[in-house]
């Protein structure tokens, strides 16, 4: 290699370093977790926003943590139909939210970005699960390889919205995925008894 190939070479290597880094592009495409929040990280206590009932569902954070070091991007889709029922505002959810995702970055979790839905099943909106709307978003801002990604929750709209999406999908029996189980219309890739069990199941299964 003569000099200025080689000095270009050098230049362009450290471009692609530093963008890799900054984690804004990346040559191989991202493989992504979908997760639903509630029922799947934490327990589905019906509409919430404090931290006082906040609680994490057994060894969920150490899952979330197994999907990361597989080289997962972890992005949350959750239905937050307590926004427009008006048990808490926009603002408060926001509020909680980063609470949440400092819990989460405190246990060594990054999540990538969280897509809420605030509509009520009436109003028809064109994001609410099983509509495939974020998942649209999100392919057009991170470059997915939708075929190796995952989604995972314990509702049935978790599992058609992956389906849909081409995802692969990963039904879970914690939070109401027992009391929903007979409304499955597709039939997802793996039933397992929480997140830490998925999270189990992709590391033995996935090629990585
Ligand atoms: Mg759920
Ligand atoms: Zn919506």
């Amino acid at each position: 290699m003569n000099r200025i190939r080689r000095i270009n070479f050098l230049k362009l290597r450290d471009v692609l370093k530093n963008k890799l880094r900054r984690g804004e592009e990346s040559f191989s495409m991202n493989k992504v977790i979908f997760l639903d929040r509630d029922g799947t990280i934490n327990e589905d206590v019906g509409d919430f926003c404090s931290l006082d009932k906040l609680k994490f569902i057994p060894k969920s954070l150490e899952a979330l943590k197994i999907l990361q070091d597989l080289g997962f991007l972890l992005i949350i889709v959750t239905n937050q139909t307590g926004i427009n029922k008006k048990i808490f505002t926009e603002e408060e959810f926001l509020k909680f939210n980063k609470e949440y995702l400092k819990i989460l970055s405190d246990n060594n979790v990054e999540i990538k970005k969280v897509f809420y839905c605030p509509h009520l099943k009436e109003e028809n909106c064109i994001c609410r699960k099983p509509k495939t709307y974020f998942i649209e978003i999100a392919k057009q801002k991170y470059n997915i390889d939708i075929e190796n990604s995952y989604t995972i929750g314990d509702h049935p709209h978790d599992i058609e919205m992956g389906f849909e999406s081409k995802a692969k999908t990963i039904y879970l029996l914690s939070g109401h995925g027992k009391k929903h189980i007979k409304e499955l219309t597709v039939k997802p890739n793996y039933i397992a008894e929480n997140l830490y069990d998925a999270a189990l199941w992709i590391k033995k299964t996935s090629n990585l």
